[in-house]
Order: C-alpha cells, then sequence, then structure tokens
C-alpha cells in the first residue's frame, strides 16, 4: 500500500498516512494526533440535531475563513476507519456553508470505548 508522509510547521508532527478503501486516508498514528484535510462528508457528526449553532457566529466564522482561512483545525475522532466530530460544529458548518469540500481536521485514534463515551 503506498504510504506517504505530510510536511508541515513544527507543531504538525509528520505523519503517515496510507491510501483506504473508501478513499481517504486512514491515520497510522504513533502517539499523538495527525493532521488531515478531511472531506466534509466523510466525518460524521451523531450529535448534529441535537445541538444547534449560533447562526452569528456561524456567520462571523464564515467572513474570517473566507478571509484568512481556518486557523484552528477541528477535533476528530477515528475510530475503526471511520471519523467522528463531536466539536468544532460552528467551523463545519461555515465549511458547509461557504461549500468547502474538506475541512483541515485534527484526527486522534480512539476505541468504541472512547466512542460510547461521547455519545454518552
Ligand atoms: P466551534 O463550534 O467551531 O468550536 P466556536 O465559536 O466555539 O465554534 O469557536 C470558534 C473557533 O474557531 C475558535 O477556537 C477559533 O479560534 C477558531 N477559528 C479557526 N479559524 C478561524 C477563523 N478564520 N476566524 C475565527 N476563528 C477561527
Amino acid at each position: 500500500m503506498a504510504s506517504f508522509y505530510l510536511q508541515g510547521p513544527a507543531i504538525f508532527r509528520s505523519i503517515s498516512v496510507s491510501a483506504s478503501s473508501n478513499g481517504v486516508p486512514s491515520s497510522t498514528q504513533q502517539g499523538g494526533p495527525v493532521f488531515l484535510e478531511l472531506p466534509l462528508d466523510k466525518i460524521r457528526r451523531p450529535l448534529m440535531r441535537t445541538r444547534a449553532n449560533d447562526p452569528q457566529k456561524v456567520q462571523e466564522l464564515m467572513d474570517s475563513i473566507k478571509e484568512i482561512g481556518l486557523q484552528v483545525p477541528i477535533d476528530v475522532l477515528e475510530v475503526d476507519g471511520v471519523f467522528y466530530g463531536f466539536s468544532g460544529c460552528h467551523r463545519y458548518e461555515a465549511h458547509q456553508r461557504l461549500g468547502l469540500p474538506t475541512i483541515r481536521c485534527k484526527v486522534r485514534r480512539g476505541t468504541k470505548e472512547t466512542l460510547r463515551h461521547h455519545l454518552r
């Protein structure tokens, strides 16, 4: 399987990313988070219907992201190759409304137990 390294600023550790069957890279972590640009539709948001965003915040973020781009990636949990987002809701919606196909994510690996904990 082909693998390559992403280079970035010092805070973004070099990561190994390999191709996966659904076309989204799967992070092979050695401890810390990895930074990936993920398609919005590959991030499951189980709590989306239970938490409403502040429309004014979203609009302000849209204006800012259009101007200077996303400055802080959203946190994403990866469990068995599936990506879950529980926070970063306003940034996610701002990307959706701007029609951006991908969003920069800070991805941590977790277990099913971690996932259950988030869903509690
Ligand atoms: P969210 O639900 O996305 O966390 P918040 O309004 O609580 O929304 O926080 C917005 C976050 O977006 C802040 O942490 C801020 O640092 C971050 N951010 C990233 N990129 C930008 C940007 N271009 N302009 C303003 N805030 C940004």
